[in-house]
């Protein structure tokens, strides 16, 4: 077993009936667990020059900015629609129920950055799909992205498309 996997909750019928919900709270909460986790998610990237690191809110910032200082990177939110100030770029993305738009900097990122994603968890892919398509408008180099789990049932990583890596460090 994964040293991180007896940190991570899973919570039934959250938020909706049916849903099992991962709960990353513990694993955040466990100082030692926490430490482990961010050198695991920063081990694949070391040595390729990563720049940016661009977190999802909400939970993406909580792992993004720890990753981003271990890697010796910047740290760019990628926020939920209206909660960054004018200029911003956006994407909209399709939800199980409903659509979603996920809103960045319009200069947050340089021409040619090389530029990490991350978040906590990919269940269906559309919300790392989208920011790949934000940091693509932004012109900075995708390096790859990482995720703490992978919903593997969900096959969220058939839409991470264009051949740069993707890693979790759990799977279920
Ligand atoms: P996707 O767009 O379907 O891949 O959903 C990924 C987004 O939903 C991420 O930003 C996650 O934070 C959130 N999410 C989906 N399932 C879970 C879960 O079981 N636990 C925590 N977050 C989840």
């Amino acid at each position: 077993m994964s040293p991180f996997e007896q940190l991570v909750t899973a919570v039934p019928d959250f938020p909706r009936p049916g849903v099992l919900f991962r709960d990353v709270s513990p694993l955040l909460a466990d100082a030692e667990g926490f430490a482990r986790c961010i050198d695991a998610l920063a081990e694949p990237w070391q040595g390729h020059g990563v720049q940016a690191v661009c977190g999802i809110e909400s939970r993406g910032f909580i792992f993004g900015a720890a990753l981003a200082l271990k890697l010796g990177a910047g740290f760019v939110p990628i926020r939920k629609a209206g909660k960054l100030p004018p200029p911003v770029l956006g994407t909209d993305y399709q939800l199980e129920y409903g659509s979603d738009r996920l809103e960045v900097g319009s200069k947050a990122l340089c021409a040619g950055e090389r530029t990490l994603i991350i978040d906590d968890v990919l269940a269906t892919g559309g919300t790392l799909a989208a920011a790949r398509e934000l940091v693509a408008q932004l012109g900075g180099e995708l390096i790859g992205a990482a995720v703490v789990i992978e919903l593997a049932a969900l096959h969220g990583r058939d839409r991470w498309l264009g051949g740069t890596p993707l890693h979790a460090l759990l799977r279920y």
